[in-house]
């Protein structure tokens, strides 16, 4: 048998179900992999052998069946995952083993998927390189001295290094297309309310939302497919049915894009992308209009705001849904000694706790909610928010899908970024609109520049997912695949 670490989800899944392979091998392979290369690239925080090994089991024995029954699967560390450490790469949280699933663990679990462990991030999602994450940066396995992307750069480069074939991610910013886009492989952003909240460690719970990441775009819809769909347990979760995604795939698959209208937002032109990232990315619009689609400008006025607005929104949220974190009921107890007030104990722990990018935007976002401020700050960045959807709208009766670069610039060396903020954030220029939107937006890997991946956004209306599925793998198909140098 060739090395099953290099296959993908769906061929995996066809030898599992044809008994040609053993789940319990396909696992055995990937924790192999993972002992062989993590020391190198640090996508895990915790690797669950046993658990994973157990469920592939169950998957030999013919107790769970599907489609991607027997696949392994790693998991971003923001989700939880019953008796398994869940920390969001935080000191806050360090030992915390929660108590439940999140639902689309859940659901993993009922897919008959053995859960590789957890994956590193920027602590609590907030960054863009896995820089801020307590335990040390994730590598890029492009080039071990540049960032995997983040927040969810464990997940990203845990696929690049072949130590999984699937994970989990989790996009408020752009967490799960940023990373991809740096790591050349696959990540999607549901529509907002596609998939559960529920379990997930909150950052700013009007944007979060969890999403698939694999190699390939059809595994990527295989995985959307497990873990979409209502969930009564999530206020926000959307009472539909899941659009088809994987027969989008497939359709798109077939390389025709005959009569579909991709649209160009004029305000992103002359945006700061570098050369080689434009140069891919125009390079690969073309091969999708020889596929028939057909390319028009389209004006999105308010998305040169998006920044400043999700900076105030996103905080704002966060400042609230931290403050869960006081001492008393999770992780971590600072200085409680017996002569310390409970305020002094809650805020030693805060301090010792969190690290500075999580108190930079508490404090901001505290800021942006104070009395006598919100209007200016938090009022103003939800007016802008309604705009932006506004843009979308307008855009989506011209265009079917709106395309973009992913991000403006390929993944950068450790350390670039750090010491400016704003450097940082503008990482996710083009991929915040769509959250503060609402809508579903996928990158894919469409090229190399200086011999490192870019990535192309393509975003689609809200409840529209199979539509950017369907231009995703067309594009796929026309471009390849990208595989990293061996590690
Ligand atoms: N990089 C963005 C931020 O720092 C997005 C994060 C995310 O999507 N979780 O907030």
């Amino acid at each position: 048998m060739s090395d099953l670490t290099r296959l993908s989800a769906a061929e995996l899944a066809s030898l599992i179900g044809k008994k040609e392979v053993s789940a319990v091998e396909v696992a055995t392979a990937h924790l192999d992999r993972i002992d062989a290369v993590d020391e190198r690239v640090h996508a895990f925080l915790h690797v669950d052998r046993e658990g994973a090994l157990a469920a592939a089991h169950a998957v030999d024995r013919g107790e769970i069946t599907g489609p991607l029954a027997g696949v392994p699967i790693a998991v971003k560390d923001v989700v939880t995952t019953k008796g398994i450490p869940t920390t969001a790469a935080s000191k806050i949280l360090e030992g915390w083993r929660p108590p439940y699933d999140a639902t689309i663990v859940e659901r993993l679990k009922a897919a008959g998927m053995p859960i590789l462990g957890k994956t590193n991030m920027d602590e609590f999602a907030m960054g863009s390189s896995t820089e801020y994450s307590a335990y040390g940066p994730t590598n890029n396995p492009w080039d071990l001295g540049r960032i995997p992307g983040g927040s969810g750069g464990g997940s990203a480069a845990a696929l690049a290094a072949y130590e999984a074939p699937l994970a989990i991610g989790t996009d408020t910013g752009g967490s799960i297309r940023q990373p991809g886009a740096v790591t050349g492989t696959v990540g999607a952003k549901p529509t907002y309310g596609g998939t559960s909240r529920y379990g997930l460690i909150a950052f700013s719970s009007s944007l979060d939302t969890p999403g698939p990441c694999g190699r390939t775009v059809e595994d990527t819809a295989l995985l959307h497919a497990v873990i979409a769909g209502h969930d009564p347990r999530d206020s926000t979760s959307i009472p539909q049915p899941v659009p088809d995604v994987v027969a989008a795939a497939r359709l798109g698959a077939t390389g025709d894009l005959t009569g579909v209208r991709l649209g160009l937002v004029r305000e992103f032109a002359g945006d700061g992308s570098e050369p080689g990232v434009s140069a891919a990315f125009q390079e690969a619009l073309q091969k999708l209009v020889k596929l028939g689609a057909e390319v028009v400008e389209v004006s999105c006025p308010h998305f040169e705001y998006a920044l400043p607005a999700y900076y105030l929104i996103a905080p704002s949220e966060c400042s609230s849904n931290l403050a869960r974190f006081d001492g008393v009921r999770y992780g971590l107890r600072s200085g409680d000694d017996g002569n310390r007030s409970l305020e002094e104990v809650m805020s030693l722990t805060r301090d010792e706790g969190f690290g500075p990018e999580v108190k930079r935007r508490i404090i901001l976002g505290t800021y942006a909610l104070s009395s006598g401020y919100y209007d200016a700050y938090y009022g103003q960045a939800q007016k802008v928010r309604t705009l932006i959807t506004r843009d979308f709208q307008a855009a989506f009766e011209q265009v079917d899908v709106l395309v973009s670069p992913t991000t403006p610039f390929v993944a950068f060396p450790f350390g670039s970024r750090t010491s400016d903020p704003y450097q940082m954030y503008l990482a996710d220029l083009f991929t915040i609109p769509t959250n503060l939107y609402g809508g579903p937006a996928i990158s894919v890997p469409c090229g190399l520049s200086e011999g490192l991946p870019v990535g192309f956004q393509i975003m689609a209306p809200t409840l529209a997912d199979d539509r950017m599925y369907r231009v995703a793998a067309a594009l796929e198909s026309a471009v390849g695949t990208f595989t990293p140098p061996a590690l």
